[in-house]
């Protein structure tokens, strides 16, 4: 006699957001408007990469740029930095990039070694080429609400959001984190977009209690297993922006997000894998920022060259 959960339809898991797709679909816009910018200015856009001292996380993610800059007809031009570089010289490094007419975009690699001020890094990239907006220009124009260069992994992580259709104004969404690169810009980000955002950090007392509360979460701690299912409401929306490197248990690696997603699943409306959620999308917005400096920076260049030849 058959039991009654044998008939039981499968159990349907949470809705994935992925990010696949999307990035594809962006990508596929890019490498026409890429290939249009050649057409009409003669080169390909450069997109440079500083990367001060090896670093073993970040050769893997470059790998990864330099592939889809590829992809999409973009020049990408590693510059690599020994790590016994003194911080006078990585700046001047990144001036001479910021001289360089065929560079449109400059992305300097995080983490810095320990004695490179990032500050000092930061303030050195032209604002119009800081196409990952971490200058302060890019970061005051974001917080006044203003066009700017946004930080590619926030925007992201709202974007994943709107372009999934799920409705971000007048609901209560909650951020973990509050780096300048992730947590912040998307809390502000996300106010733009009419959310009620609530801000949580290593310091906030109850993580849980606040969490409960969300309609929509947010998680950029960099903590594996940060978020449990216990710690969610039924049918939030998740975005999980944590990348993580574990142990596999069979003695290799695997990539995580901050959200235990097995506890997670029966709980989330919807929710962001790890790997393929937010991290795809994020490189293809990047070079779209690239391909806007690379027009300004081209149209500009052209004005001056008219103006001058008028004289
Ligand atoms: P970060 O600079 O280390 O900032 C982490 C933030 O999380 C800080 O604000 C910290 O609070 C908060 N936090 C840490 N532990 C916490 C805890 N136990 N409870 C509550 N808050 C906690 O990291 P990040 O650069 O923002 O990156 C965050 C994550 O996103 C990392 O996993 C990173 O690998 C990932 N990431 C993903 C992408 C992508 O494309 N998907 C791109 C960049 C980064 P305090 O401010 O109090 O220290």
């Amino acid at each position: 006699m058959s039991d009654a959960r044998d008939a039981a339809p499968a159990v349907a898991g949470p809705r994935l957001l992925t990010g696949s797709p999307i990035a594809a679909e962006i990508r596929a816009g890019l490498t026409e408007d890429f290939a249009a910018f050649k057409e009409r200015w003669g080169r390909a856009p450069t997109l440079a990469i500083v990367l001060v001292g090896a670093d073993a996380p970040s050769a893997v993610y470059l790998q990864q740029i330099l592939r889809t800059c590829a992809k999409v007809g973009v020049e990408g031009r590693l510059v690599e930095i020994g790590a016994e570089v003194t911080p006078d010289a990585v700046c001047e490094e990144i001036e001479r990039l910021n001289a360089d007419p065929e560079v449109a975009g400059i992305i300097v690699q995080m983490p810095l070694p320990a004695h490179i001020p990032l500050r000092t890094v930061i303030d050195s990239i032209d604002p119009a080429k800081d196409i990952d907006g971490i200058h302060p220009r890019n970061a005051g124009l974001l917080s006044l609400g203003y066009d700017g260069f946004l930080p590619a992994t926030a925007q992201a992580s709202v974007e994943i959001l709107k372009r999934s259709g799920i409705e971000i104004a007048g609901k209560r969404v909650v951020v973990i984190g509050r780096s300048n690169v992730v947590g912040k810009p998307a809390a502000l980000l996300l106010m733009r977009e009419h959310g009620t955002v609530t801000v949580l950090h290593s310091k906030t007392r109850d993580l849980g209690h606040h969490t409960r509360d969300a309609e929509i979460l947010i998680v950029a701690a960099g903590r594996p297993g940060l978020v449990t299912g216990e710690m969610l409401s039924p049918g939030v929306v998740v975005v999980d922006v944590g990348i993580n490197v574990v142990p596999d248990g069979q003695g290799g690696e695997k990539l995580v997000g901050d959200v235990d997603f097995e506890s997670a699943r029966d709980v989330v409306g919807a929710i962001t894998p790890v790997p393929g959620g937010v991290g795809p999308l994020t490189n293809a917005l990047l070079l779209s920022h690239l391909l806007r400096a690379a027009t300004d920076q081209a149209e500009r260049a052209a004005r001056q060259t008219a103006a001058e030849v008028a004289k």
